[in-house]
């Protein structure tokens, strides 16, 4: 089998693979992986150093070049990256080719922002002075993803890094490392001066370490669990760089008496479960009033029966499988978890089996939750949802924001009084009124606040905020 290797200055270098496993099917290896080490790590942030006074003064056409012919070949190999994805991280066919058009997307509006990059004149409080405010990039950018957008996550920190100048050392997570391959690939061949982007594939605990710990890099941006981040963000602090945290989530979604029940139940089973229920915006708190309750309850069960576990590749699967092992066994211990601390097991719970060896789940509902019980508090990161009992509206928020973390929310209701109370009050990043809390555009801010998030906003026209620092330059006229 092929190794793919890591990029470090502009060469593919590395042995030592690390095999890419399915998880719809494990005995099926996706592909061999090079491993860095912490020395191939310092070699990358070294070469990306050397890269960044050329690139940071680049004309913006070639930038926007780069990542348009980067969007262009994203797009038109969506099924196989799609089909690639899928098969490294579980996630069914149509959602990783969404997921794929989803990252070509975010090239492409880079691409544009490279064009439209603007600074500000003013006129000086002193007499026969400008003040001009312009953006410049910031240096070398660590960039560390999770495993459970193995393509938009990517995408969405290296495009408006390059976009505005920077150069780049990226860490994919270590159990999905194709995608991320892949899209380097790309942007290698789409014509990347030598180490202006690196990639180092390996373990978080020797390569993201590595990198926590180099003095050159100016910033970090990291999406993952919330304790690693606040090990990014203490590492950070010691050596004065910038940092940008994305992690976990226990987003509620409140249902109210007068909701429409088909868009409720809708939104709860596509938030809740869809891609396994492994997103950081997932529904896992369903608060819904007493007067619906027992109907929303019994729709959505319906609803669940309804929804197909099954092969990632299979036409009619609506739920792949958990990504790993060890993803597995901790939804498994928190459904445990659950019966213990006296919810009521209304749907799912066990593990299945299918025609080929995979970690499959039963999505899972419980109910007679309380905001008080573990499996509300902390985040599970699978296919595994509470509904939690409330008297009114008022109830219904106050339950909501009463979490540590704060990501996204949503409400379904048809009353305008409380829908427009709700996105006031919320103590979220992302609020939806009558939708899913997962599924965001690319072009607009994507964040939570409390401890899913910390720093500047990404995505978008926002993303500015992290990937720039600003000058302000006064002139004598
Ligand atoms: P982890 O925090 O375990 O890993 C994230 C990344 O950090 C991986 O690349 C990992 O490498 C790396 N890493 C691990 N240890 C270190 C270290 N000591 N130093 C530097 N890097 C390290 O998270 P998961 O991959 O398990 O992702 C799931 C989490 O991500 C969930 O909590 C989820 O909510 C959150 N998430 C948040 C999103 C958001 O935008 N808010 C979006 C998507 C996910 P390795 O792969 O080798 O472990």
């Amino acid at each position: 089998m092929t190794l793919h290797h890591n990029l470090i200055a502009g060469e593919w270098v590395g042995s030592n693979g690390v095999e890419n496993i399915n998880p719809s099917n494990t005995n099926e290896v996706v592909g061999l992986y090079a491993t860095a080490s912490a020395d191939d790590a310092k070699t990358a942030i070294a070469a990306a150093k050397a890269a960044f006074p050329a690139w940071s003064r680049s004309g913006i056409l070639e930038r926007h070049a780069i990542l348009k012919k980067t969007a262009d070949e994203i797009l038109a190999r969506k099924e196989e990256l799609g089909k690639l994805l899928a098969r490294e991280e579980g996630k069914t066919l149509p959602e990783a080719i969404g997921e794929t058009i989803r990252s070509a997307q975010i090239f492409d509006f880079f691409a544009g922002e490279a064009l439209r990059l603007a600074g500000e004149v003013l006129p000086s409080v002193c007499l026969n002075i400008g003040v001009e405010i312009t953006r410049e990039p910031i240096g070398v950018i660590g960039i560390i993803t999770p495993w459970n957008f193995p393509i938009a996550i990517p995408a969405w920190k290296i495009a408006p890094a390059l976009c505005y100048g920077n150069t780049v050392v990226f860490k994919p997570a270590e159990l999905v490392p194709g995608c991320s391959w892949a899209i380097v690939d790309i942007l290698h061949r789409a014509g990347l001066p030598k180490g202006v982007l690196n990639l180092v594939m390996g373990k978080g605990s020797v390569v993201g370490q590595a990198m926590l710990d180099s003095p050159d890099l100016a910033g970090i941006t990291f999406t993952g669990s919330t304790g690693t981040g606040k090990r990014v963000a203490a590492a950070s602090i010691e050596h004065n760089r910038k940092f940008q945290l994305e992690m976990g989530g226990k987003n509620p979604m409140v249902v109210l008496d007068d909701a429409d029940l088909t868009v409720a139940v809708e939104a709860a089973a596509n938030s809740g479960f869809f891609s396994t229920g492994q997103r950081c915006t997932a529904s896992s708190r369903l608060i819904v009033t007493e007067g619906i309750h027992d109907k929303f309850v019994a729709a959505l069960t319906e609803k669940l029966k309804t929804l197909v576990v099954d092969d990632a590749l299979k036409a009619g699967t609506h739920i792949g499988p958990v990504v790993d092992e060890r993803q597995l066994a901790t939804d498994t211990d928190y459904i445990a978890i659950g019966k213990q601390e006296g919810a009521k097991l209304a749907f799912g719970g066990e593990t299945i089996k299918r025609d080929n060896p995979g970690f499959y789940l039963q999505p899972t509902l419980f109910t007679e939750a309380t905001n008080q019980m573990r499996i509300s508090r902390e985040e599970i990161f699978g296919p595994v949802a509470s509904v939690i009992r409330v008297k009114d509206y008022e109830e219904a928020l106050a339950v909501a924001n009463d979490t540590p973390f704060g990501l996204s929310a949503g409400i379904a209701t048809t009353s305008l009084k409380h829908a427009t109370h709700f996105k006031r009050n919320s103590e979220a990043g992302m609020v939806m009124v009558n939708l899913p809390t997962a599924g965001v555009d690319f072009h607009v801010p994507f964040g939570g606040r409390k401890a899913s998030s910390f720093g500047s906003r990404e995505q978008g026209k926002y993303a500015a905020e992290f990937f720039t620092v600003v000058k302000t330059a006064y002139t004598l006229a």
